[in-house]
C-alpha cells in the first residue's frame, strides 16, 4: 500500500513526483502530498487523489530540485489532510514519507510525549519521524546515524524517504518489508515503490533490499546495511516499456487489462509450452523437478484473487500429480502455527510479489525447511527474491486495482506446472499430457473470441445493475471461478455478492433466493454439467433469476437461463482461463453503469504491503 516517489537532480522535482504518484495511485488514494527542498522544506498535502493535490497546489511555490511524494492507503488515522504524508518533525527540519506500519508506535509515542513532543496526525509515521529527530538531537549525530539507531528499535514494515535541512543535497531512504526501487540517471536519481514512475527517465535500477539504508545524492548512491557497512548496489536493466503502463485508448486500465489477456497469456506460454515437441520448459521447475515431484504435500499460500488461482491449482495438481494440496490464506497460515515439514513445497502466488502476509508466511515456512516456489508477476519483487525457485507470470504491469490479467497469468503458469510435474511423475498419460498442452495453447485465441463482441455482456450489466445481491455458483474447476466472479463484482460495483459451490447452496444460501436475486451459474460443459443443470432447476423452481456462463451452442442452458454468456468449448481443466473472462467484463460494465471508479475502488489498494 502507499506509493512513494523521490527525485534529486537538475529537473524541477514537483512535476516528476506528481507524474510518478499518478502511476502509483493503484497503491492507495486516500491522500497525496509532496515535500520539496529549496532552502527550507515546503510541504503540500491534501486528502483525496493526486488530482486533488494538483488542484490544491495551483499558484503555490513549487520550485525545488529535491523532493519526496506520497499517495496514501491509510492504516493509522483516517484519510484526511492532517494524516496525509509527508509529515514534518517537531523542529520542522525533517520531512518524511512512509509505506508500511510501525507496530510498536504506541510505546514510542508515549516516550516522546513524556519528553514534550507533540503530534499533528494520528499516524505511526509521525511517531517514527520524531523518534529519529529525538535520537539525532540527543546524540548530536547525522540524520543517517539517527535513522540507523531508530530502525534497530522499530518493529514492523517500512519504506521511508527522508529529506532534511541538515542534509541539503540528499534523500535518505530505508526499507524493510515495503518495496523500494532507485533509478539511476545522469546526475539524477529517482526513487519509487515500483519502476513505473522511473522507466521514462532511465532503465538502470537498483532494488533496495530489506534492512538497507540508501543515501542518494545527484551523482552518488550509497547503500549501507544497518551495521553501517557499505553494500555494493546490484544494478539491473528494466525490461519494461512506457506504453505498457499507459491506457492505450481504453477508458480504464481494468478494461485495457481485460482485453490484453489473449496477449498476456500468450506471453506467459511463449517459449515454455511446446505442444509440437511434447515439452514444457520452465527452468524454475526443471532445476528442482525431484523436489517438486516427490513433495509429500504442497501448500499454496496466497490472498484475494491469487487465492482463487490457488484453489484451481489445488484441483489440477491433485488430479494430475496425485500430491495432496492445501490452499491457505497467507494471513491465517502465518499466525496459526501450521505444521510445515522439511521437504514440503510451498507455492506462493502474488501479483505484486510484495504481499506482506504472504512474505512473512514464506519466511517462517522457509525457516522450517520448506521449499518455496514463487508464482509472481512483478519481476525482482520480494517474493521472487525470497523463493528457492519460481515462475513469472509475464502479465506486464497491472494497474487496475481489481486483478484480471494477473489472474489468468497465474492460472497459465500453474497449469503448466501441474502438467509438467504430472508428466514427470507418470501420473498422467502422454495422450492426456499432449491433449491438455494443445488445449492450453488454444487459450489466447479463444480469449480473443470472447472479447470480440461484448455487447451481450454489456446488456446483461444494464439489466442487473440495480441488484442488491448476487449469488455466484459453480462446481469443480468452475467453483473457484464463481468465487472470483463474486469478488470482482464486490470490488468494482459494491454490490454484495457471494460465491458458493453450487451444491453447497442448498445448505444455506438457497434461503436468499427470490425473484429479485440474480444467480449466476458458471456452467460450462464438464463432468459436473448434469449436476449443475439440476442446481439451476432448483433455483428456477424458487423463481431466482438465472444468468449462465455456458459453452457455445448450449441450447439447453439457453432455454433455462434468463440471460446467458458464452465461452468456447475447452477441456474442463483449462476452462477457468475462459470462464473468468465474462465475469470480469460483467463486473466492469456493472461498475461503470453504477458510476463507480472502477480503476480505484473505494477502500482498496492493489499491492497489500501491510498486514
Ligand atoms: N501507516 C502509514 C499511514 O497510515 C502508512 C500506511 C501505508 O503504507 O499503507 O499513514
Amino acid at each position: 500500500m502507499c506509493g512513494i516517489v523521490g527525485y534529486i537532480g537538475e529537473r524541477e522535482a514537483y512535476p516528476v513526483i506528481v507524474k510518478g504518484l499518478k502511476r502509483l495511485e493503484y497503491r492507495g488514494y486516500d491522500s497525496a502530498g509532496v515535500a520539496l527542498r529549496d532552502g527550507g522544506l515546503k510541504v503540500y498535502k491534501k486528502q483525496g487523489k493526486v488530482a486533488d493535490l494538483e488542484e490544491y497546489t495551483v499558484g503555490k511555490d513549487l520550485h525545488g530540485h529535491i523532493g519526496i511524494g506520497h499517495t496514501r492507503w491509510a492504516t493509522h488515522g483516517e484519510p484526511s489532510d492532517r494524516n496525509a504524508h509527508p509529515h514534518l518533525s517537531n523542529s520542522g527540519n525533517l520531512a518524511m514519507i512512509h509505506n508500511g506500519i510501525i507496530e510498536n508506535y504506541a510505546q514510542i509515542k508515549q516516550e516522546l510525549v513524556n519528553k514534550g513532543y507533540t503530534f499533528k496526525s494520528d499516524t505511526d509515521t509521525e511517531v517514527l519521524l520524531n523518534f529519529i529527530e529525538d535520537i539525532q538531537i540527543n546524540n548530536t549525530c547525522s540524520v543517517e546515524e539517527a535513522l540507523r539507531i531508530a530502525l534497530k528499535r522499530v518493529v514492523g514494515a517500512y519504506c521511508i524517504l527522508l529529506i532534511s535541512t541538515d542534509e541539503p543535497d540528499a534523500i535518505i531512504a530505508a526499507r524493510k518489508g515495503s518495496p523500494l526501487v532507485i533509478g539511476i540517471g545522469k546526475g539524477e536519481h529517482f526513487l519509487a515503490s515500483d519502476a513505473s514512475p522511473i522507466i521514462e527517465y532511465t532503465k538502470e535500477v537498483v532494488y533496495v533490499n530489506d534492512y538497507e539504508i540508501a543515501i542518494v545524492r545527484r551523482n552518488e548512491l550509497i547503500l549501507k546495511n544497518l551495521g553501517n557497512e557499505v553494500q555494493t548496489p546490484f544494478i539491473q536493466k528494466l525490461d519494461m516499456e512506457l506504453a505498457a503502463i499507459e491506457k492505450g485508448g481504453y477508458e480504464h486500465f481494468m478494461l485495457k487489462e481485460i482485453h490484453e489477456q489473449a496477449e498476456t497469456v500468450h506471453d506467459c506460454l511463449r517459449g515454455r509450452l511446446l505442444p509440437d515437441q511434447g515439452k514444457i520448459i520452465m527452468s524454475g521447475i526443471d532445476n528442482h523437478l525431484d523436489t517438486l515431484v516427490n513433495a509429500p504435500r504442497i501448500v499454496i499460500v496466497a490472498c484475494g484473487t491469487s487465492w482463487h488461482a490457488g484453489l484451481v491449482a489445488e484441483y489440477m495438481i491433485e488430479e494430475l500429480c496425485r500430491i495432496p494440496v492445501e490452499v491457505e490464506y497467507a494471513s491465517e497460515f502465518r499466525y496459526r502455527n501450521p505444521v510445515v515439514n522439511k521437504g514440503d513445497v510451498i507455492i506462493a502466488i502474488s501479483q505484486s510479489g510484495e504481499t506482506a502476509d504472504t512474505m512473512v508466511a514464506l519466511e517462517s515456512a522457509k525457516e522450517k525447511g520448506a521449499f518455496i516456489f514463487g508464482v509472481v508477476n512483478a519481476v525482482g519483487s520480494s517474493i521472487a527474491r525470497i523463493s528457492h525457485a519460481g515462475a513469472y507470470t509475464h502479465s506486464g504491469p497491472e494497474i487496475g486495482v481489481a486483478s484480471t490479467k494477473a489472474f489468468t497469468g497465474q492460472l497459465a503458469v500453474l497449469t503448466m506446472m501441474a502438467l509438467k510435474m504430472g508428466y514427470a511423475k507418470g501420473t498422467i498419460t502422454s495422450e492426456r499430457y499432449i491433449h491438455l498442452m494443445q488445449e492450453l495453447h488454444s487459450v489466447p485465441e479463444k480469449i480473443n473470441e470472447i472479447l470480440k463482441d461484448t455487447t451481450a455482456i454489456q446488456n446483461i450489466a444494464t439489466k442487473y445493475k440495480d441488484a442488491e445481491d448476487f449469488l455466484f455458483l459453480g462446481r469443480g474447476y468452475n467453483f473457484p471461478i464463481a468465487l472470483e466472479g463474486a469478488l470482482k463484482l464486490k470490488e468494482i460495483s459494491y454490490i454484495h455478492a457471494e460465491g458458493y459451490p453450487a451444491a453447497e447452496m442448498k445448505h444455506g444460501p438457497i434461503a436468499l433466493v427470490e425473484d429479485t436475486l440474480p444467480v449466476l451459474f458458471v456452467a460450462t460443459k464438464d463432468t459436473y454439467y448434469e449436476k449443475i443443470v439440476s442446481n439451476i432447476q432448483e433455483i428456477k423452481a424458487r423463481k431466482g433469476m438465472v444468468i449462465s456462463v455456458a459453452t457455445e451452442g448450449d441450447s439447453l442452458l439457453e432455454d433455462m437461463s434468463n440471460d446467458i454468456m458464452y465461452v468456447p468449448e475447452i477441456d474442463e481443466l483449462i476452462a477457468p482461463l475462459l470462464s473468468v473472462i465474462p465475469l470480469q467484463l460483467l463486473s466492469y460494465y456493472i461498475g461503470i453503469e453504477r458510476g463507480c471508479d472502477v480503476d480505484k475502488p473505494r477502500n482498496l489498494a492493489k499491492s497489500v504491503t501491510v498486514e
